[in-house]
């Protein structure tokens, strides 16, 4: 599974879009977490929006032993479609569908 070397929120200097619910859903002066992993061979930067960021944690248990190969944006999309009326994380679950909502689904 892809190794976690470092974790590091940054106030965005301009724009970026979120890795996870890919909206630009970061703004220039706003923080923004980004990790850099390592896995395959390879190093690779996942930058997350505060929010996203919020939701990780409960995406990570939902998962529980499947996350070997990562946790993709489609996982997220799948936790937030089955999570859209939960009483503690529907919230935040319509919230994360909101902002991909850009996409074709
Ligand atoms: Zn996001």
């Amino acid at each position: 599974m892809p190794v976690l070397l470092r974790e590091k929120t940054i106030v965005a200097r301009k724009a970026h879009h979120c890795d996870t619910c890919e909206a630009t859903a970061i703004s220039a002066g706003e923080s923004y977490s980004r990790q850099t992993y390592v896995y395959d061979g390879r190093v690779y930067d996942w930058i997350q929006c505060d929010s996203c960021r919020a939701i990780a944690a409960l995406v990570f248990t939902w998962m529980e032993d499947w996350y070997d190969e990562g946790i993709s944006r489609d996982d997220y999309m799948e936790w937030a479609r089955e999570h859209r009326d939960h009483p503690l994380h529907g919230e935040a679950a319509r919230a994360y569908l909101a902002r991909a909502s850009g996409e074709s689904q």
